[in-house]
């Protein structure tokens, strides 16, 4: 059965790239009827930030990308937070030692500092640890004495002199690696916590997972994963690895990072995420007014297509459709023109009702109370094309609850006749004996008023939606009369008359 998990380190917000190695986890899993599971990957005590698991999670409900595991919903592996794992991982790191592929490190962090002052690019590797102090240098006695004696020690790799480690990637097909240019990398270290590199793959053995999708910065940490999985004799069932390309700046230049954001004027974080130890914000696209389908959509663009043009997928499209083989290798450059165009279509499709109580909180804020819902629903609809975010619906939307407080005078002044004024008088005569309230019967009474007073219409329009809007803006004037009703839409035109 396929099995992936999502392994972030809770060291603070989850930035775009994040989300979308979520996304591709989750569409993987549904796509083959498998299980996703979100492990906490929190062995890094000093990295560890109050509040990124809460945060994470957040992030995925928001998304709408539940996992099946994990800490906040448990599951048959449990516990999902490697920090509770902690005594798992012992017994893999001394099995290890024992079997040659790792050793016992003595050196104190002093003297490492020292040794990387020295020089600068100073690795604990093949080069250097048969001068340094650890199992491989000391003899059997001092090791054992100096771990009954309660010396602090880190377990490392092993790393072999000049074998070669290759491997396919579900994505970038055959990669390979000397393993004479790795250093010997901690597997565990004095607090008795394992690193990532020996946790991740402890936990991928445990929890059974079949698939591993992680971004392309984790390629380099390949070899020492592989040979992990060899050394400890599960390589029949290690994971098929997929490292996703980066997302890139706008323009091409290098991966897009958490800190380009502020610097570019757009959110590269999901959700707004403040720093416990700052108390600095950073902004996050949900906060900005992003749909979650938008967002989602867009996430799955950056790096995948499904070869036909199509950009504008539900997740359930997306879960049909989606196939690693055509994920690019390459990366992917972020657009925020783009991530707002998507947002904009999905404000045309998604289903009024999931705008309504967003833009009711908008009506509030602008001190609208009490408007019938009703009414709401049908000045979205009429407005929603013009809408990139919900909160541009005031600027848009903002004379359906309330009559223009000044008028776009200048754009009407130097055309306007008495004629033109007749004119709107006897329309709005006209209207009230209106049968029925709607914009076809309004537009027919407009045309054929201007034809007998024989005015051009279209010189008519104008004005009329000044009276109505105040500006030149806005959805079509008859529909806004209709949706304003014969009360009101008369109102207006005999207050700008007068
Ligand atoms: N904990 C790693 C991270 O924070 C996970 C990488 C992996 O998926 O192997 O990205």
């Amino acid at each position: 059965k396929v099995r992936v998990r999502f392994a972030p380190s809770p060291t603070g917000g989850l930035h775009l790239g994040g989300v979308r190695t979520v996304l591709f986890n989750y569409l993987f899993a549904r796509r083959h009827g498998g299980d996703f599971v979100l492990r906490i990957e929190d062995t890094d005590r000093t990295r560890y930030v109050e509040g990124a698991e809460q945060y994470i999670i957040d992030c995925l409900t928001w998304c709408g990308l539940n996992p099946d595991e994990g800490p906040h919903v448990g599951g048959p592996f449990a516990p999902y937070r490697q920090s509770e794992r902690k005594e798992n991982y012992r017994a893999y790191a001394e099995q290890l030692v024992n079997s040659g592929h790792a050793y016992y490190a003595f050196d104190t962090a002093e003297e490492l500092d020292q040794l990387r002052r020295a020089s600068p690019n100073f690795q604990y590797s093949q080069a250097t640890r048969y001068g340094l102090r650890n199992s491989l240098t000391l003899t059997g006695e001092e090791v054992q004495s100096l771990l009954q004696a309660g010396t602090p020690y880190v377990i490392r790799i092993r790393m072999p002199e000049d074998e070669t480690v290759s491997f396919e990637d579900m994505i970038r097909g055959f990669v390979s690696f000397e393993t004479g240019l790795s250093d010997d990398k901690v597997l565990l270290k004095a607090d008795g916590m394992p690193t990532y590199h020996l946790a991740v793959v402890v936990d991928d053995y445990l929890m059974k997972i079949t698939h591993a999708f992680r971004g392309e910065e984790w390629l380099p940490s390949a070899p020492v994963h592989l040979l992990l999985w060899e050394y400890l004799g599960w390589k029949a069932d290690m994971p098929q690895w997929a490292h996703l390309p980066l997302i890139l700046k706008p323009d091409g230049n290098g991966k897009l990072s958490k800190r380009d954001g502020d610097r570019l004027g757009f959110p590269v974080y999901a959700m707004n995420w403040t720093d416990p130890k700052t108390g600095d914000l950073t902004r996050g696209f949900r906060e900005l007014g992003f749909l979650p389908e938008a967002f989602v959509n867009m996430l799955a663009l950056l790096g995948w297509n499904d070869g036909t043009g199509q950009e504008i997928f539900t997740l359930e499209e997306l879960v049909q459709k989606f196939s690693i083989a055509r994920i690019s290798k390459s990366g992917a450059k972020f657009d925020f023109e783009k991530a707002k165009w998507f947002n904009h279509e999905w404000m045309k499709r998604l289903d009024v009702g999931r705008l309504t109580s967003d833009v009711l909180k908008v009506l509030d804020e602008n001190g609208v109370q009490g408007v019938d819902d009703a009414y709401v629903t049908k000045v979205i609809g009429l407005v929603r094309e013009r809408l990139t975010f919900v909160s541009d619906f005031w600027g848009q939307a903002s004379f359906f609850f309330g009559r223009p407080a000044s008028y776009d005078v200048n754009a009407v002044k130097p055309k306007w006749t008495a004629q033109k004024k007749a004119f709107f008088e006897l329309f709005s005569h006209s209207l009230a004996s209106l049968e029925s309230w709607h914009a076809v019967n309004i537009e027919l009474v407009f045309k054929s008023l201007a034809e007998t007073e024989a005015i051009k219409a279209g010189e008519l329009m104008l004005p009329f939606r000044i009276m109505l809007v105040g500006g030149k803006f806005g959805p079509h004037v008859f529909e806004i009369a209709e949706l304003l009703g014969r009360h009101e839409t008369t109102e207006r035109i005999r207050i700008a008359l007068a």
